[in-house]
């Protein structure tokens, strides 16, 4: 198994400070400083994350919804990576609502001038590279119901982390999860059951994957959610 409280078990890979987290897992497989990555994750997150990747990626494809700059790519990708797996990265590198300029998220440092609009796949690619997964994590440049209608690969890990709006939570439940094969896991990020913590949609799309009786929830760490489809 991958990530626990005894040891690491990936061999000849060199750990960065990753150091542990509060529940005592390492992840210390990531060749890279995860802090030097920009994005939204909470290191235990990564942490299970990783560790469910590294049973998932055995039995097929891992892909992810909402790329930014590849935090949680390092995370699940480093588990792929150890186990032959892969994992495809889905964005269109422009941010979700609250990135772009006078929102909350707004990073000024992934804004292209010429474009007039975000781009974090530089940053993407950079963080791939110094992470040596560039054989491991492909990034789909795109849409998300866009390479979700013409998907056709069934699904071993699904981690949907894309944009917070109702319209476009609701289009990668609806256009990803089909894709998922018996006994694969789907991750939902950001999933707040206090309105007060936080936007409602990836709530609603969780609440509705159990109320579809077709997914049984296996684990929550902070704001994620692991399922697994039944
Ligand atoms: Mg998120």
């Amino acid at each position: 198994m991958s990530v626990d409280r005894e040891k690491c078990p990936h061999d000849g890979t060199q750990a960065h400070g990753q150091g542990e987290t509060a529940r005592g897992w390492r992840v210390t497989a990531l060749n890279i400083d995860i802090a030097t990555v920009r994005g939204f994750l909470h290191a235990e997150e990564g942490a299970a994350l990783h560790r469910h990747a590294q049973v998932a990626a055995r039995r097929g494809p891992c892909l992810e919804i909402g790329s930014w700059c590849g935090k949680s790519a390092v995370y699940i990708g480093a588990a792929c990576k150890a186990v032959g797996g892969i994992l495809f990265t889905v964005d269109h590198h422009r941010g979700s609502e609250e990135n772009q300029p006078g929102w909350e998220y707004f990073d000024e440092t992934v804004w292209d001038e010429a474009a007039g609009a975000i781009d974090t796949l530089p940053f993407l690619r950079d963080t791939l590279r110094r992470a040596g997964l560039e054989e491991t994590v492909i990034p789909i440049v795109g849409r998300s119901p866009v390479v979700a209608k013409h998907w056709a690969a069934p699904l071993a890990l699904l981690f949907i982390d894309g944009g917070h709006t109702m319209e476009h939570a609701l289009a990668d439940w609806r256009g990803w999860a089909r894709h998922l094969m018996p006994g694969g896991l789907l991750a939902i990020h950001d999933v707040f059951p206090d309105p007060a913590d936080g936007g409602r949609p990836p709530f609603e799309i969780y609440r509705r994957a159990l109320a579809s009786d077709l997914f049984e929830e296996v684990e929550a760490v902070e704001s994620l959610r692991i399922l697994r489809r039944l």
